[in-house]
């Protein structure tokens, strides 16, 4: 696929960040490429309106998920929601500490953002170990929202991530050993 091809083209590797036996995936070229960035948007919108006929919101999580949630949500005619990091949102939240695979963390949703039954697309840049796609989707469970899907741009396949998703539906456009 040519427009997947451009998306790898624009993702740089670097070794050793955030810390020793890292290898980041950085998907700045891409966003800095509009051609790119727009095939990023048209592919993430072909492949959930060929797969959910209708869908209430697109979840987004804390920073990335912010960078591609809200374009994809624009296209589909939908509303965004954020999921933040812990002390971020005002008002009643829930929220979840899980581990990631550099350290600790703690991820919030505020209790009135998406009702019992609604469904939900969760997006994130990357998924690595998957824990942090996986608190995300217990907040949202925790909320009775339905997950229709968990979609990423890369998935770092040797980490096993999508496996600790259980039963939750997974799509990545991108994939990397
Ligand atoms: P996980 O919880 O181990 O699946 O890590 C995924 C989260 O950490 C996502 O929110 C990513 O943005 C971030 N992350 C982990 N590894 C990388 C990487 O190589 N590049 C960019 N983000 C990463």
């Amino acid at each position: 696929e040519p427009g997947l091809r451009l998306l790898r083209d624009r993702v740089r590797a670097f070794p050793d960040f955030p810390e020793p036996g890292v290898l980041f995936r950085d998907i700045s070229p891409l966003l800095k490429d509009p051609v790119a960035f727009r095939t990023l948007i048209d592919l993430l919108e072909d492949h959930v309106k060929a797969s959910f006929p209708k869908i209430d919101f697109i979840v987004g999580l804390d920073s990335r998920g912010f960078l591609i949630g809200p374009p994809l949500a624009q296209r589909l005619g939908i509303g965004f929601v954020p999921v933040r990091k812990k002390g971020k949102l005002p008002g009643a939240t829930q929220s979840i500490s899980y581990s990631l695979e550099y350290g600790k963390a703690e991820l919030e949703i505020q209790s009135d953002a998406v009702e019992p039954g609604q469904k939900v697309v969760i997006v994130d840049d990357l998924l690595a170990t998957g824990g942090t796609m996986c608190a995300a989707c217990e907040l949202l469970k925790r909320l009775k929202a339905e997950i229709l899907e968990c979609l990423v741009v890369i998935e770092l396949k040797s980490l096993k991530g999508s496996e600790k998703l259980n039963s939750i539906p997974f799509h990545s456009l991108l994939q990397y050993d």
